[in-house]
């Protein structure tokens, strides 16, 4: 295994067919359930609308009965929210949007169509049946399956399920995952950094994309570089959480103890991927928790976790929508690509006109946390690829 790298589809293909739910159910209200994912299928119990009802405000009718110039009886009210009587025969009903069309009749003449004579309406069209009617199960019918299990839920769906009745509903629970950071040169802010310290910056931005994604980072704390620090954080991982995410020390350095500490507990399916920036991106298990070893590198970290990572995660939390979103643009830069697929942090925009550029953040070094804060996708350059400025390339969307 060492010394091949293993291409990017493959390592995700392969991660994707490993991955399995590992969290139970839960029952939350409604609200709490958005950007949570479904655990069931979700069938209507009833119809939407349950019974055909105006589109507008105007006049109720029968379409055969009348015409233009028909001057009608206003013979009921009915606004939305009450029942109206049967229609009288060759009369109309004065009606508003989202009251129920009454018995008898089958069209709604705007009230822009007619004109009032005293107690009488004058209708200026012919209606034809159906006009101005929502049909009774237009939007959602009974018993159809309205969301299926997996999806994360979205603010419109939150709204589409209480259209149908439901004030809670069962998602999957929280992914737990460890997040630990490996490094002697670490400091949590905000203490001062003495000589050759930095920030732990990766414990916060694994965290946040953890819960941006609706799941429960459990905090595995700072690992100093030596075997038995990095064993024990391991082994407390496998006791605490559902997955484990590390950063750095998963190089070959004699700092870098992530990779063997990971072999003597368990074992390490995949290791170096042929991508740049996080070649040294390990995979592996800890007894059955499954752990990612994300390389230090702010850049590599985020890229790696985005990639390859995330996805593997959602599906551990039952999420079967884990793609990004990819788009095209007009590459305003020249690029050579080299022996591993490149991801480069990019500004994609789209003009008036709908043309998109894709620019690219003018240092793409590995350590430059500023050009992944700075993009808003990351172009995925193929080995060997050569992009001239002009060129479409492709740009996964990170928000
Ligand atoms: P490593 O993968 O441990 O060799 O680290 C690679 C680079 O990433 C080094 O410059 C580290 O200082 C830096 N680095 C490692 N861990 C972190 C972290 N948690 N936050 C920010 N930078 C880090
Ligand atoms: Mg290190």
């Amino acid at each position: 295994m060492p010394g091949s790298l293993i291409p990017v589809d493959d390592a995700i293909q392969q991660l994707s067919a490993r991955a399995s739910v590992l969290v139970g159910t839960e029952t939350v209200s409604l609200l709490a359930a958005l950007g949570r994912v479904l655990a069931e299928d979700i069938s209507a119990p009833n119809s939407v609308p349950a019974a055909d009802n105006s589109a507008m405000d105007g006049y109720a009718v029968r379409a055969a009965d009348v015409s233009a110039g028909a001057v009608l009886t206003i013979s009921d009210r009915i606004p939305a929210g009450t029942v109206g009587n049967s229609l009288v025969t060759v009369t109309a009903a004065r009606i508003f949007t989202g009251a129920l069309i009454p018995k008898g009749a089958d069209a709604v003449v705007i009230q822009e169509d007619t004109e009032l004579k005293g107690d009488l309406v004058v209708l200026n069209v012919t209606p034809r049946k159906g006009d101005h009617v929502r049909q009774a199960g237009q939007d959602i019918r009974a018993g159809s399956t309205i969301l299926t299990k997996g999806r994360r839920l979205r603010a419109q769906d939150i709204g589409l399920l209480a259209s149908v009745g439901y004030d809670a509903i069962s998602v999957y629970a929280k992914l737990k995952v460890g997040v630990m950071s490996t490094g002697d040169e670490l400091v949590d802010p905000p203490a001062a950094l003495g000589p050759g310290q930095i920030y732990n910056s990766n414990h916060y931005t694994l965290q946040a994309l953890l819960l941006q994604l609706n799941m429960q980072p459990v905090d595995l704390g700072m690992v100093a570089d030596t075997p038995k620090a990095t064993i024990a954080a391991l082994q407390k991982g496998s006791e605490t959480a559902d997955c484990i995410l590390s950063s750095g020390g998963v190089s070959v350095g004699e700092e870098d103890h992530v990779k063997s500490a990971v072999e003597s507990l368990g074992k390490l399916e995949l290791w170096r991927l042929a991508i740049k920036p996080g070649k040294p991106l390990a995979f592996g298990r800890i007894a059955e928790t499954p752990f990612f070893g994300l390389p230090g590198n702010p850049v590599s970290g985020f890229v790696t976790f985005m990639l390859i990572a995330r996805d593997y995660l959602l599906r551990c939390q039952g999420c079967t929508e884990t793609e990004l979103t990819t788009v095209y643009g007009a590459a305003d830069f020249d690029f050579k690509g080299g022996g591993r697929r490149e991801y480069l942090r990019v500004q994609l925009h789209f003009d008036a006109t709908g043309r998109s550029t894709v620019t690219g953040f003018h240092n793409q070094g590995s350590g430059v946390m500023s050009s992944v804060s700075w993009a808003n996708g990351l172009a995925e350059i193929e080995i060997g690829q050569n992009v001239s400025k002009g060129d479409l390339v492709k740009v996964l969307l990170l928000n």
